[in-house]
């Protein structure tokens, strides 16, 4: 049984930034040289999220509303009440982006067979900032078999 680990590192653009990361994984599959067993997708942070699904743009603008529908940005959270908390001057005021994130999960895992994740015509593996921009990082994990 082989293992290979990669971080993946980037600047988010936007408050709630969608980003499409199913090429640099491919690459990082391809560089791992294993061709047959399970890649892991995990963000390593309590406000972003690792989805699969369609990178259709109407539905970039959906999913974000549908979002902000569940836990709106502004509300009575009390991981908001800073005066309350332990924390750095800069503290950012994002209970509403860990909401998110506990919604959508912080893994995915991709079956690996003759090289290839086994992904649909329409599936892409998003990583999403729910509380950007910011500087991120997420791991791709792959182990199984070479050839
Ligand atoms: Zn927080």
């Amino acid at each position: 049984m082989e293992r290979f680990t990669q971080a993946i590192e980037f600047s988010s653009t936007e408050k709630t930034d969608i980003i499409d990361v199913t090429e640099r994984v491919r690459s990082i599959i391809r560089d791992s040289r294993i061709a047959h067993g399970i890649v892991t997708l995990f963000t390593t942070h309590t406000t972003t999220a690792i989805r699969i699904n369609e990178n259709e743009r109407g539905l970039l603008v959906d999913i974000k509303r549908f979002l902000e529908q569940k836990a709106p940005a502004f509300r009575n959270y009390r991981h908001d009440d800073i005066d309350q908390r332990d924390v750095p001057e800069d503290e950012p005021i994002n209970a509403h982006a860990h909401l998110k994130s506990l919604l959508l999960g912080a893994s995915e895992t991709v079956p690996l067979i003759d090289g290839s994740m086994q992904l649909g015509t329409w599936q892409s593996i998003f990583f999403i900032d729910l509380d950007g921009p910011r500087r991120r990082r997420m791991l791709v994990h792959i182990i199984g078999e070479r050839k």
